[in-house]
């Protein structure tokens, strides 16, 4: 389901708060989606993915605070920036993101990943008093591929892209969860209401008065894959990018030129979409976006026209593109 429009937002603000359902989207949202620099239309790289009240940033090219202001993302709940590499257009903008959220009183840490120099970069920023973060700052150096940020719930993991400087690409992936859970068919076994039901979704066993022992798979349903994507910009066609994206849900793939243009995108050290196309259809990807997409070709269409044949699920992402990903309602 794509919510694109600034109306269909507000209408679907409204129906949450007329029906006073608290509903927790998983969703992602393109904040800059043109290559090398901002026009009036297209702002440049960073997407942001929002899933259970936490915000993740890929990249931060400049302008990404104003483009996130238009948006239905809040810096409040941002939790880690990953940064894909050091050219301007992706990581301008954070310098100014991180000002704006130390006036804005923020005293939560903030995690930033990113390739070697990451740290030097910030501590010049601070000596030349650009930057006086009020709040932590947890600097992670990309050294090599693997895991670069891990929670209970998901992780993320970084691999070598392409380009003409070090450039990492992003894999983030949620743990399978535990499958529904029948409030039904709790009740018909006589389960009582409270700690018992939690125990049970946690995957523990639980002993009734009568005796009677109650496996979580008696009132679980079949576990839930979680939500897999991958994020590969700045890169011509490599080994990293595919491994990020084998059976991903979502693979947003830098596609500067149009297919056809393979030996300017080689060159330059960028891909085609038919590029991305292929390196979607390798890994098994289930959808592609298209992003970071050259000003010198106004009509996008020819970016899709130019790789459906190869991989036929893809669109071209646009600024302020939103894509709901999940949509689960609280009981
Ligand atoms: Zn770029
Ligand atoms: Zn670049």
């Amino acid at each position: 389901m794509i919510i694109s429009s600034h109306c269909r937002r507000c209408l679907f603000f409204k129906l949450i708060y007329l029906y006073e359902v608290p509903i927790l989207s998983t969703r992602l949202v393109f904040l800059g989606t043109g290559s090398g620099k901002p026009t009036p239309s297209r702002g440049v790289s960073s997407v942001g993915l929002f899933r259970e009240g936490e915000l993740f940033l890929f990249d931060c090219g400049e302008g990404t605070q104003t483009q996130m202001a238009k948006s239905s993302l809040r810096p409040g709940g941002l939790k880690a920036i990953f940064i894909s590499h050091f050219h301007g257009d992706h990581v301008n903008g954070l310098p100014g993101l991180i000002g704006s959220m130390v006036l804005g009183n923020r005293e939560d840490p903030l995690t930033i990943v990113g390739p070697v120099g990451l740290n030097l970069w910030l501590s010049t920023l601070r000596k030349l008093n650009i930057l006086w973060p009020s709040f932590q700052l947890k600097v992670i150096e990309v050294t090599e591929p693997g895991v670069v940020y891990k929670t209970e719930s998901y992780r993320v993991s970084a691999d070598v892209l392409k380009h003409r400087i070090t450039c990492w690409g992003y894999r983030f992936e949620e743990f399978d969860r535990p499958g529904r859970f029948d409030l039904k068919k709790a009740q018909s076994l006589g389960i009582p209401p409270g700690p018992a039901y939690g125990n049970l979704q946690r995957g523990k066993s639980i002993t009734l008065e009568n005796g009677n022992v109650i496996e979580p798979d008696d009132v679980l349903g079949e576990a839930r894959p979680g939500l897999a994507l991958a994020y590969c910009c700045d890169t011509i066609p490599c080994e990293g990018a595919a491994n990020l994206a084998k059976d991903v849900d979502i693979l947003i793939h830098e596609s500067t030129y149009p297919g056809g243009e393979e030996k300017m995108a080689k060159k330059r050290g960028h891909s085609t979409s038919a590029d991305a196309a292929r390196c979607a259809k390798k890994a098994n990807a289930k959808k592609l976006i298209l992003t970071h997409l050259s000003q010198k070709h106004p009509n996008k269409s020819i970016f899709i026209e130019t790789c459906k044949s190869i991989f036929n699920n893809v669109i071209a992402a646009r600024d302020l593109l939103e894509i709901e990903l999940e949509r689960r309602e609280e009981k």
